[in-house]
């Protein structure tokens, strides 16, 4: 049954993906119109500090969205198959940081109407810009369908390795974690989700065993592995 192994990212993460990326998308909109005004008002003598003013107003949006992009591509990501659309929709806050600012370090560079003190400041700012918003844009950790399968199929084994079973663990809302033991510190009195640790993932984008769960079940199984072999060595 492949069909089972294979990650589905739950309604519930989809419908936060598409609202993280509704805001991505906002917020690239209102960068470009920014840098759109910068261009046309902004690039003179006269105006160099609200220039500089502007530059770090359209590095802070992109920043953001550039998070809110990454963050959905983690809830709900593509499939490596098509590889184009994997690039593109990982690379995304990449290529559009870089598109917040390069018209703007042209349209610097070229211009005729400043003087060569300010095209230093303010073409420096731009691409120091421009570059911080592509870098922190850029994803160097893609999330895919396939990746998480397959991490999903070793947190089954690794869990099952100390007595955990893979179908019956707790999470709450927030955090990225799963916990075998509803009773954990660290879920104690929220309110808490049960299934497997294929559906935590699935609702949550990536969701990873809580080390105080580990350690416990760890122990528990060895424990109960003792007494098993106490309680052989008695019958034999
Ligand atoms: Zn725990």
């Amino acid at each position: 049954m492949p069909e089972t192994r294979t990650f589905v990212a739950s309604p519930e993460a989809k419908a936060t993906a598409r609202k993280f990326r509704t805001y991505a998308i906002i917020g690239w909109v209102v960068a470009m119109i920014g840098q759109v005004l910068a261009i046309m008002k902004l690039i003179s003598d006269e105006t160099l500090i609200a220039l500089i003013v502007a530059i770090v107003a359209i590095l802070a949006i992109a920043f953001f969205s550039g998070r809110f992009w990454k963050k959905s591509n983690k809830l709900d990501p593509t499939s490596e198959k098509n590889q184009l659309r994997f690039f593109l929709q990982n690379q995304l806050g990449a290529i559009m940081g870089v598109m917040c600012f390069l018209p703007m370090v042209i349209s610097i560079f070229t211009s005729n109407n400043i003087s060569g003190k300010t095209k230093a400041i303010a073409g420096t700012a731009a691409s120091v810009a421009m570059t911080a918003a592509g870098i922190s844009g850029a994803e160097f950790d893609a999330a895919s369908i396939e990746k998480y399968s397959k991490e999903i199929e070793e947190q089954n084994k690794a869990a099952s390795s100390v007595g955990i079973n893979a179908n019956n663990v707790f999470w709450s809302k927030a955090g990225n974690k799963y916990h075998a033991y509803n009773d954990c510190q660290y879920i104690k009195g929220k309110a808490l989700s049960n299934g497997s640790i294929k559906e935590s993932w699935e609702q949550k984008g990536i969701s990873e065993l809580c080390k105080v769960c580990r350690k416990r079940s760890a122990k528990a199984s060895k424990v109960k592995a003792k007494a098993g072999e106490m309680l052989e060595e008695a019958v034999n």
